[in-house]
């Protein structure tokens, strides 16, 4: 079994023993190992977070601001978030789908809720990552694409629903294109269900829940909103739930390049990174005049 490296909840900091500058899982940016920046983990995914109503579009969210380097990706998992960018792409994902971008050599976006949700009220939930990608790739030509639920194929069997947005898994292929091999999984498994995750003994990997209770790999009890890191020595990780879990699944072959990250930007070099802030400043990542 793929031994557990390390373990976070959302009230410990955590520092990854692979990280450059990983800390403090929640709220804050922990980079691991290379291939992804965990960011806004949660809105306090248990619970979500309800609008309040009486509100705009373009009160609710993140207005206007540019990316370059990597994608950043969120899972919606309650209400809806409304993509715009300034190359005239827009979507509104809804709950089972995904929002992917790949900013490369820059883009500018926002990342709104609906019209309907901002007005009327209601949950949201939904959790962001930020996919980084290889070195020889991030000043390529930006793209989004919008994965919705029915978009995601999904591996079932009694009690067990395995959403994969990305790489291979039980057959099933998920959408999003992506420039090095990972697996990138959501799911739920009821009370009481068994799951022997299989997935190749080189990828780092981490298991993060939003609710619920499991047991991993016979003897590592988790909780709502704990994360595992796993150790790189085996392809079979057991999770047992003792109560209905809602899990994501995040692995991929190692990048193993430097990570300069700031700010919206994830590059290798500090000089890139300074790069990036000028040419965002020079207007050279695009313009976004959001129309609601
Ligand atoms: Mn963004």
């Amino acid at each position: 079994m793929n031994k557990c490296l390390s373990y976070a909840n959302d009230k410990t900091s955590y520092s990854s023993p692979k990280s450059k500058h990983g800390r403090t899982l929640l709220g804050s940016t922990l980079t691991y190992s290379t291939n992804w920046i965990l960011r806004s983990i949660s809105i306090d995914p248990s619970l979500g977070y309800t609008l309040p109503g009486n509100q705009k579009t373009n009160d609710v969210g993140v207005g206007p601001h540019p990316h370059r380097g990597f994608s950043p990706v969120t899972f919606v998992f309650k209400g809806n978030v409304e993509h715009r960018d300034s190359r005239d792409n827009y979507a509104q994902v809804t709950d089972g789908g995904t929002q992917w971008m790949f900013a490369g050599r820059g883009i500018t976006h926002s990342e709104r809720m609906g019209k309907e949700l901002a007005e009327k009220g209601g949950k949201v939930e939904f959790i962001q990552f930020w996919v980084n990608a290889p070195a020889a790739h991030k000043m390529d030509e930006p793209f989004y694409q919008p994965i919705s639920k029915e978009e995601t194929p999904t591996y079932k069997e009694d009690g067990i629903e395995i959403g994969v947005v990305a790489g291979n898994y039980q057959g099933l292929k998920g959408a999003a294109p992506t420039f090095s091999a990972q697996t990138l999984l959501r799911g739920q498994i009821s009370k009481g269900k068994k799951h022997t995750f299989q997935i190749p003994q080189l990828f780092n990997m981490l298991l993060y829940i939003l609710d619920g209770a499991a047991i991993v790999n016979d003897s590592t009890e988790i909780k709502a909103k704990d994360m595992l890191v796993f150790n790189n020595d085996d392809e079979m990780v057991e999770f047992e739930a003792t109560e209905d879990t809602r899990f994501i699944l995040l692995s991929g072959e190692p990048l193993n390049e430097p990570v300069a990250s700031h700010g919206p930007f994830v590059m290798n070099t500090e000089s890139e990174i300074m790069e990036a802030f000028r040419d965002a400043q020079m207007g050279k990542m695009g313009v976004l005049i959001e129309a609601f």
